[in-house]
């Protein structure tokens, strides 16, 4: 497909003045409504994708929109040296959903997670630890790309040209409870890790990894941290991805879905682990300001008041079956994982010519998890219509590209 004039000449534009380290499609979204988005020349799009796991809610949500017209003229935003009413209420629902005890709001996903490798720092600090903790990561996880965020994210490739990084993180194989034991010692102050791990290819812990690693935590009083960040706001099917298993973490971070686009992350601790942080020790200029806790509150009353889990449940069986069909017909499909709506299928060869044409041709949002796997992470309010009209376009990707 040639690119119009007009798409052209929003790339030439982006290319002079917008920081090159993204590859991207040669496509400029103007609005979505629901499950689809439209290209600035009117074409509509199928989007599994979600903006990365984003939008749950979908495009357009009439009562998202509401809540941000509404803070909109009351206020943006006081910096947290004062109280802010939605917060609060967001910080309630989160409470109240998770079953964790405290909750700081961060912008994006990758401050959840430095926040919460300074809890795990700060908890042995406590306990007179001599600072030489060492924090167990896994393996082809993701976590974001601050310095701190990087240096627990299992990828050489992402790590290389930014070391040195923090020192004392060392990587275990995910779901591989004895290569965590063989890296424990008494310096080991927490275990971080995804839940179901999200860029590394979708792949689900198992609950007896999960529950391996609770029980040595447990034995040493070091911390689980579960990265809910892609996996959690009901996208596995349950509230928390964690929340199946019935193992708790003592902190979990959550971002992408929380604010539907809007930038908002979280951490939350239970109250062994928030009590680490005194006054002083963390904070952020915009964190959780009333704008997007007004939107994060909203978006917690609708999973609450439509089912959203429920429906995730429903629709994440009817994906789960409409996969299995697809990789039993196409030889160069060779896995297929996940849980509710965060799926992917594994092909024998890289998969960046099925999503490029899928989108191109076809009008289908999907994003790739490493080279060799789609990943099916559209938003949640999706029907079985949209599954089946995506199976549809991908077929006819598959069948033009394998
Ligand atoms: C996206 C993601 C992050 C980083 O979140 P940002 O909002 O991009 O900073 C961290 N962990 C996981 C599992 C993610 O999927």
């Amino acid at each position: 497909m040639g690119q119009t004039k007009e798409t052209q000449s929003y790339m030439d534009r982006a290319q002079q003045v917008l920081y090159h380290v993204y590859n991207r499609f040669p496509v400029v979204f103007s609005h979505g409504q629901g499950v689809h988005l439209y290209d600035t020349e009117g074409r509509e799009y199928l989007d599994f994708g979600a903006g990365i796991a984003v939008a749950g809610l979908g495009y357009g949500c009439r009562e998202l929109n509401d809540a941000v017209k509404g803070q909109v003229d009351q206020l943006w935003h006081t910096s947290n040296l004062f109280y802010n009413g939605p917060a609060i209420q967001a910080g309630e629902k989160l409470i109240r959903a998770s079953g964790m005890d405290k909750v700081f709001f961060t912008n994006s996903g990758t401050e959840a997670v430095e926040g919460a490798l300074k809890i795990a720092k700060r908890y042995s600090y406590n306990k007179g630890m001599a600072p030489d903790y060492e924090i167990i990561a896994m393996k082809h996880s993701f976590h974001g790309r601050s310095l701190g965020a990087l240096s627990v994210t299992g990828n050489s490739h992402y790590q290389d040209p930014f070391a040195p990084l923090v020192p004392g993180v060392r990587f275990a194989d995910f779901n591989d409870l004895d290569s965590v034991k063989a890296l424990w010692s008494e310096r080991t102050c927490g275990v971080l890790m995804e839940t179901i791990q999200g860029e590394g290819g979708i792949y689900p812990a198992t609950r007896e990894f999960l529950e391996g690693v609770r029980q040595l935590c447990d034995a040493s009083d070091a911390l689980l941290m579960l990265d809910e960040i892609q996996c959690g706001m009901g996208r596995s099917g349950h509230m928390f991805a964690w929340q199946e298993y019935g193992v708790k973490p003592d902190v979990m971070m959550v971002a992408k879905a929380l604010g539907n686009g809007v930038p908002v992350g979280a951490f939350l601790a239970s109250n062994k682990a928030a009590t680490a942080l005194v006054p002083g020790d963390h904070g952020t200029t915009y964190g959780g300001n009333p704008l997007v806790c007004a939107v994060a509150s909203r978006v917690l009353d609708i999973f609450e008041g439509q089912g959203i889990v429920r429906h995730v449940q429903a629709m994440g069986a009817y994906l789960w079956e409409s996969l299995e069909k697809l990789a039993e017909k196409y030889g160069c499909i060779k896995d297929h994982r996940g849980k509710g709506l965060i799926q992917g299928l594994e092909f024998t060869m890289p998969v960046a010519p099925v999503v490029s044409h899928g989108l191109l041709e076809e009008r289908l949002v999907l994003i790739s998890a490493g080279s060799n796997v789609i990943r099916f992470v559209p938003p949640l309010i999706i029907e079985e219509k949209d599954v089946q009209e995506m199976v549809q376009r991908l077929q006819r990707s598959i069948e033009a590209v394998c």
